[in-house]
């Protein structure tokens, strides 16, 4: 994506000419104080080991403001419902374990970001944003593997260690850092860093500069082990994903694992992750049959096994951009034994390839093949082939769309909301969509997603008024002020015919356009 390189090359000469002027105490010269080492569980918050929460939000939220408008962030609501199913259990094992205490909680946005990298990698960002790529989806076969991943990244926030780290480097400027950051991060998601020439090995020192050290990396294991097996993932996780990254890395020595690069395996950290099982765990290979006999029986809500394969299908397809691998995975599921992961990707490449019909047949027989856990996933799916302008519909898959989209708007989900609500804004007949699409975003005001799709409900309504409050909203969801405060303007300056309707929607506008002007003065004031 040209776009993204362009932002991500300009965002890393910025991190050059920082680097040039300002030396920076390397962090792997340093160890977490002692109180943090005796007590490693109870973060210390505003003990000035590092900075204050307050100050670590207002900096993660000026870095995720710059990701929010990056070409590689994605959200994609079938990936982030099941990216959910993952998280909000860790979180509230974190929570109850007084991992993450009240404080902590409230304060920090506990946002968890997808880029569409294929590059494998995760990250955890100052304010409680944390980040994962479709690569390391794409790669892990079981969900314990990839929650292992999440709840390491999660602990590197629950433990201040990054409050710590971003003060030990004092002499930077907030954004200053930003940028270090950001650049580190452009370094992480692509695959080809000597593609990136200057900038990569310059964003390669801002990456050292910038990376946990030892004890902070053992530390992360340790909490997040804990947090992993009270959320009801099998522990024995850690062990496979470590395994797998590193037979993975050996094999392949490109670039396409950063997150080795931020995080190396050594020997300790993968016994130290053995020793934490129980007994008669530790050895032999990894079956399918594997069980934790001191799981505790209240896994039911967690993600299945085939869930996993077909979201981790999903995310194959999706980092992928090369049309002869489509074709290979179109193959590949065609077979009577494809797995249904395999027969998901199918589907999926093949209407990438412009083949629908091939794609709908595909996941017509996959909806015949999978357990009822793994439906509403093969059902959002259908959907989207359905909704694809690619060519016209016959009647009865007009009609199974129609049933689909009812069925996933009523669903309570948030991927069957946005993709019954995008299925009826394609066909013209938003009016139920709309209603449920408000009700969510009154509870959610952070969506910035729901806000859009909202905002072309209600322009197919001809609500234009409100449909320009909407996008303004869903700008300002993005701590996009500037361009939430141009939007507002713009619905005050509507010709009186287009606004006049409603003088409730119009105070909406005028209270909301000065809330969003003084956010933005706020915003620009902590530059
Ligand atoms: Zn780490």
């Amino acid at each position: 994506m040209p776009r993204s390189r362009a932002r991500r090359a300009s965002v890393a000469l910025l991190a050059v000419a920082l680097l040039a002027t300002a030396p920076i105490v390397s962090l792997h010269a340093q160890t977490p104080s002692a109180r943090s080492v005796a007590a490693p569980g109870l973060p210390s918050l505003g003990d000035g080991a590092g900075m204050s929460v307050a100050d670590e939000r207002r900096l993660g939220d000026k870095i995720a403001s710059q990701i929010y408008r990056d070409p590689d962030y994605l959200d994609d609501p079938v990936l982030t419902d099941y990216l959910q199913s993952i998280w909000q259990p860790l979180m509230a094992a974190a929570r109850a374990r007084g991992d993450v205490p009240p404080e902590l909680g409230e304060r920090l946005a506990w946002e968890l970001m997808v880029d569409r990298s294929k590059t494998v990698n995760a990250f955890a960002l100052p304010g409680g944003y944390l980040g994962v790529n479709l690569g390391l989806l794409a790669i892990t076969e079981r969900p314990e593997e990839l929650a292992s991943v999440i709840a390491h990244e999660l602990s590197h926030v629950s433990q201040r260690h990054i409050a710590r780290m971003v003060a030990s480097q004092e002499r930077l400027a907030p954004w200053m850092l930003g940028a270090m950051i950001l650049s580190a991060l452009a370094a992480g998601s692509n695959a080809n860093v000597a593609g990136a020439a200057v900038a990569g090995s310059q964003a390669l020192a801002a990456q050292n500069q910038l990376n946990f050290s030892r004890d902070m990396e053992r530390e992360a294991d340790r909490v997040g082990f804990g947090i992993l097996s009270s959320a009801g993932f099998d522990g024995y996780g850690f062990v496979t994903m470590f395994d797998k990254l590193q037979q993975a890395s050996r094999l392949n020595d490109d670039g396409a694992f950063p997150y080795l690069r931020s995080h190396p395996l050594t020997g300790e950290r993968i016994a130290d992750m053995r020793a934490r099982l129980p007994l008669g765990q530790t050895a032999g290979p990894l079956s399918l049959a594997h069980q934790d006999p001191a799981k505790p029986a209240a896994t039911a809500g967690l993600p299945s096994i085939g869930q996993h394969q077909l979201m981790s299908a999903r995310a194959r397809v999706l980092a992928e951009g090369n049309a002869d691998r489509w074709r290979a995975w179109q193959q590949q599921g065609q077979t009577a034994s494809a797995l249904p992961g395999e027969r998901y990707a199918a589907a999926l490449s093949a209407m990438r390839l412009g083949q629908r019909d091939q794609a709908l047949a595909l996941a017509q027989r996959l909806r015949g093949e999978v357990a009822a856990a793994e439906q509403p996933a093969v059902d959002q799916l259908l959907l989207e082939l359905l909704m694809d302008p690619g060519a016209p519909l016959s009647g009865r898959e007009a009609a199974q769309l129609a049933t689909l989209r009812d069925q996933l708007l009523a669903s309570g989900s948030r991927a069957g909301l946005l993709l019954g609500a995008q299925a009826a804004i394609a066909s013209n007949d938003t009016s139920g969509a709309s209603a449920r699409l408000l009700e969510w975003v009154v509870l959610r005001p952070r969506d910035a997603l729901a806000w859009q799709l909202l905002s072309r409900a209600w322009q197919v309504q001809g609500q234009t008024l409100r449909a320009v409050r909407a996008e303004a909203e869903s700008r300002a969801a993005h701590y996009d002020f500037a361009g939430a405060l141009e939007r507002f303007k713009a619905a005050q300056a509507l010709p009186e015919v287009l606004r006049a309707a409603d003088p409730i929607e119009l105070a909406i506008v005028d209270s909301r356009r000065r809330e969003v002007e003084a956010q933005l003065r706020l915003w620009e004031s902590e530059k």
